[in-house]
């Protein structure tokens, strides 16, 4: 029987909406071009806590869950200015455990899934794929950063991605582990980040529970930079303290904000696949899954994928531009800015832990006389800072007037590309 949803993709943001659209009523189909457990992200991410709250699933629980609210210290180049991040509730996820539970919710809620079967074209009506024609009522393209691209959005440039890389491995020598921390002055099972070691946009982010050390790198090679996988090679020729892979993985993250337009007609993208990712850090997960309740709560009120676009980019877009003008501002930084700023004082606990949350930067307000001070102490920062939050705020007000009419979409995307870089 013909689906009324089927969706491309069962990693986190086509599992999520294939569970959220049957929970709804709908009659869903989703495929998968790799086997079912191998789909979606296979690593570790960080991923807010609210998040869950806001798609209307319940939040990880160990084992799912590795960690147990750790402070986060940033640390500019390899220290030692630092910001320190209490209470902001980003949870460390086992990527492999959350896609599973999301694939089997949405199974029991009555989702149908075929494993092995990839797109190959799409007319509009029918999507060709590896298994044959299917058709569907509507059609969810939650095939990540190189999927099928049902709704012909461009690729994104190489000059934004983010190469990542993430792995958790044993550890040989917990001594030479606890000392490695301690020279930190990073107590265990705190997360210890290197900021600005290869490009402004890069980190180097560590954590050791005990047993397991948790690796998660990130940079830009297309400017020149170390890719996230040769950052993870360079820090274990330096380390023979770190053992064997236990898991992990490495991948491309979109560093642009989100497409101009992600449902129309029949059609809706969601997580990578829209470019649905917090730049600011090269998070995808949050957005995607939020992304998802709202393509279910538009599907479910009859509004189809042209008021989920229209409810996404309302609500959601602002957010997301706002951190890609950051995103691009913080590549332009050298390690002696990233330091410039941790000790200025600009980025405060509060602020920090906003961005780190992927809050609005508002509830991190309590810091900003701190942040005026900081600025007024700092001429050079404030003169290429006051700019770009200026363009963050103008960016934000501009989606609230996201139009309602798809045909004045083109000429308010236009503006966008003004206000905030095409
Ligand atoms: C190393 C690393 C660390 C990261 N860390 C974080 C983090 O800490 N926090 C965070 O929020 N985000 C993080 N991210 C980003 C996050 O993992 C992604 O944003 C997220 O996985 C995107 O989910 P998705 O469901 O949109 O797409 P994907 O996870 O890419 O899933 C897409 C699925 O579609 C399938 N598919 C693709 N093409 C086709 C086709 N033609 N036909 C059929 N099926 C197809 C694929 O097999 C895949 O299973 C990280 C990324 C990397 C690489």
């Amino acid at each position: 029987m013909r689906p009324d949803v089927l969706i491309v993709g069962a990693g986190t943001a086509g599992a999520a909406a294939a569970l959220l659209c049957a929970e709804r009523g709908m009659r869903v189909h989703c495929i998968d071009a790799r086997p079912l457990e191998s789909a979606g992200a296979r690593w570790v991410n960080g991923v807010p806590g609210w998040a869950f709250d806001e798609a209307g699933l319940p939040r990880p629980e160990p084992p799912e869950r590795l960690d147990v609210d750790v402070r986060f210290h940033l640390i500019a180049g390899e220290g030692p200015s630092r910001v320190t991040i209490e209470d902001h509730g980003l949870m460390e996820v086992d990527m492999r455990r959350l896609v599973a539970r999301l694939q089997s919710a949405a199974a029991r809620a009555g989702v149908t899934f075929q494993e092995q079967v990839r797109v190959l074209g799409f007319d509009g009506e029918t999507l060709e794929t590896t298994a044959g024609p299917l058709q569907a009522g509507v059609f969810v393209d939650a095939s990540g950063l190189r999927g099928a691209r049902l709704l012909g959005s461009p690729p994104v440039p190489r000059d934004r991605l983010c190469a990542a890389a993430q792995e958790l491995r044993r550890v040989r020598d917990d001594q030479a582990a606890r000392a490695f921390f301690a020279a930190h002055d990073v107590r265990p099972g705190d997360v210890l980040c290197f900021t600005g070691l290869a490009g402004g946009f890069s980190i180097t982010n560590l954590r050791y529970d005990g047993e397991h050390l948790a690796i998660l790198t990130g940079s830009i090679p297309a400017q020149g930079n170390p890719s996230g996988p040769v950052m993870v090679q360079d820090f274990l020729r330096r380390s023979p303290w770190v053992g064997e892979r236990v898991f992990g993985g490495a991948r491309a993250i979109p560093l642009r904000r989100p497409y101009a337009v992600v449902g129309r007609g029949r059609v809706a993208a969601l997580g990578d696949a829209a470019c649905q990712v917090h730049t600011a850090h090269g998070s995808g997960i949050a957005p995607g899954l939020i992304a998802a309740r709202m393509l279910a709560d538009a599907l479910a009120a009859d509004e189809g994928p042209a008021g989920y676009n229209l409810r996404w980019q309302r609500r959601w877009g602002g957010e997301l531009a706002s951190a890609e003008v950051f995103c691009r501002f913080s590549q332009t930084l050298t390690v002696d800015d990233v330091r410039a700023f941790a000790e200025s004082g600009i980025m405060g606990p509060r602020l920090s832990r906003a961005m780190l949350a992927q809050r609005p930067p508002l509830e991190g307000v309590a810091d900003l006389p701190r942040s005026a001070w900081g600025l007024a102490r700092n001429p050079a920062l404030a003169s290429r800072l006051l700019p770009v939050l200026t363009r963050m705020a103008r960016a934000r007000a501009h989606y609230a007037r996201y139009p309602r009419d798809p045909e004045a979409v083109p000429a308010w995307a236009a503006r966008l590309d003004r206000i905030a870089g095409a």
